[in-house]
């Protein structure tokens, strides 16, 4: 069988732990025997972090900007022990902060829907697509803590010499402060993305902000959201039969719980990380759920939406065949190459993409699952595979 040509390369950034040993079987078994791959090898594993610097995640990042696609494997995140653990010159940021914040845009997240796994929500029969806003707020804030008494102020000082002050507190104890920012042209570009992909997935849009408290920050969000939907997408929205609406955050979680799904429901960064955590979860296993960055330039980073799994790997390093679900990392891959299909007019490369999707969900549906699925599945004839296992049978059904 000729394999699948490429034309441009795909930017891979692999990872860390248990997410690494999966990412080299599923390229092993599911993409190399199928196709001529092309891709820019970014090692993100922490090891190499250090080595570089980081400057290897800005590689990555940039290179992503030069050829539109990228597939990422989950990263650690260093923290104390991490520092410890890998001796690192620095505690390093996260790559994903990183990332997100070179590319900005939005994130995109759904979940993988099979047959005998049945959302936690009745009501439930679609996906919830959630748009997470990628940059700002509580992940660039600056705090201060303090333990004595005094005022802080909020300060700002344009460049023109003009002061605007605001008094946020006199302390009579100790207490904490925090600073959080965002910038117009950034919420602008999360509104253009979150408009687009409901044009391109023909699905309604929901936003929601806290902008009954937040009178400024928030009440932003919403009014750069409804002038640009006004201005260039209520036409386009009404031409293709969907719709934009507003609502509270309150009033939005209690109407998605009660919902059929089948809508995005954009949201502020901090709820974005939240919400999707909660929806994925509702809906099976964080590793059942598609992630995807697409910046405002047409840039687009998959991803799978869980962590390095380290329990599952320290597991795996003692010798164990641990049962780690691979599907979110095997949609990054399929997200990815059908998207390079698709830039590149390589039909093949789209169909490709659709078959590994199909025959990891007919695994799933004939009975083969990881461990975290078998608790959640209703199929009385269900069979625990590990991962190594699992991907035998995905590759299988695709042959
Ligand atoms: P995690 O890797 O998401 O795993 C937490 C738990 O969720 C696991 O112990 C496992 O439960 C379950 N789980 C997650 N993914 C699974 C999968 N594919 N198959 C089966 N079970 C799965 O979160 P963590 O252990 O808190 O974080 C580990 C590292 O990941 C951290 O260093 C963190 O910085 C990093 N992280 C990276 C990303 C990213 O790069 N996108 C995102 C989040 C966290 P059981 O142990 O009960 O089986
Ligand atoms: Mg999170």
């Amino acid at each position: 069988m000729d394999k699948i040509q490429m034309k441009t390369p795909l930017v891979e950034m692999d990872g860390d732990e248990m997410t690494r040993i999966l990412w080299q079987m599923i390229k092993d078994d599911l993409i190399l025997p199928f196709i001529d791959l092309k891709s820019e090898y970014y090692d993100l594993g922490l090891k190499h972090r250090n080595d570089t610097n980081d400057a290897v995640t800005l590689d990555a990042a940039k290179a992503t900007e030069k050829y539109g696609v990228a597939v990422k494997c989950a990263t650690i995140t260093p923290n104390a022990a991490r520092v410890k653990e890998y001796d690192l010159k620095e505690m390093w940021k996260s790559p994903n902060g990183t990332i997100r914040a070179a590319l900005d845009g939005t994130v995109f997240r759904a979940p993988i829907v099979v047959k005998g796994i049945d959302p936690n929500v009745r009501t439930w029969k679609k996906p919830i697509t959630i748009a997470r806003h990628a940059y700002g707020d509580v992940y660039k804030a600056v705090e201060i803590k303090t333990d004595r008494p005094g005022k802080a102020e909020l300060v700002f000082t344009a460049d023109d010499g003009t002061v605007t002050k605001e008094v946020i507190h006199e302390f009579d104890g100790p207490g904490v402060i925090q600073g959080q920012h965002n910038i117009n042209a950034s919420i602008e570009s999360f509104a253009r993305s979150c408009f687009e992909f409901a044009l391109e997935t023909k699905q309604e849009l929901w936003f929601s902000t806290k902008d009954t408290i937040s009178k400024k920050y928030d009440h932003t969000f919403k009014d750069i959201f409804a002038d640009i939907y006004e201005k260039e997408y209520k036409a386009k929205f009404e031409q293709t039969g969907i719709t934009y609406f507003y609502t509270l955050i309150d009033d939005a979680v209690a109407r998605v719980m009660k919902s059929e799904g089948g809508f995005i429901w954009a949201i502020k960064n901090y709820e974005g990380d939240v919400m999707s955590d909660m929806v994925s979860s509702a809906y099976g296993s964080l590793a059942m759920m598609t992630s995807v960055l697409v910046s405002p330039r047409g840039v687009y980073e998959y991803e799978a939406a869980h962590g390095t799994v380290q329990r599952h790997y320290y597991k795996y390093l003692e010798g164990e065949k641990t049962s780690t679900n691979p599907v979110a990392t095997i949609f990054a891959w399929s997200g990815a190459l059908r998207k390079r299909g698709s830039l590149d007019s390589i039909p093949e490369l789209e169909e490709f993409a659709d078959k590994l999707e199909n025959a990891t969900i007919k695994a799933i549906e004939d009975g083969f699952m990881t461990k975290d699925l078998a608790a959640i599945s209703a199929d009385p004839n269900k069979q625990v595979l590990n991962s190594e296992d699992f991907i035998k049978k995905i590759r299988e059904n695709l042959e």
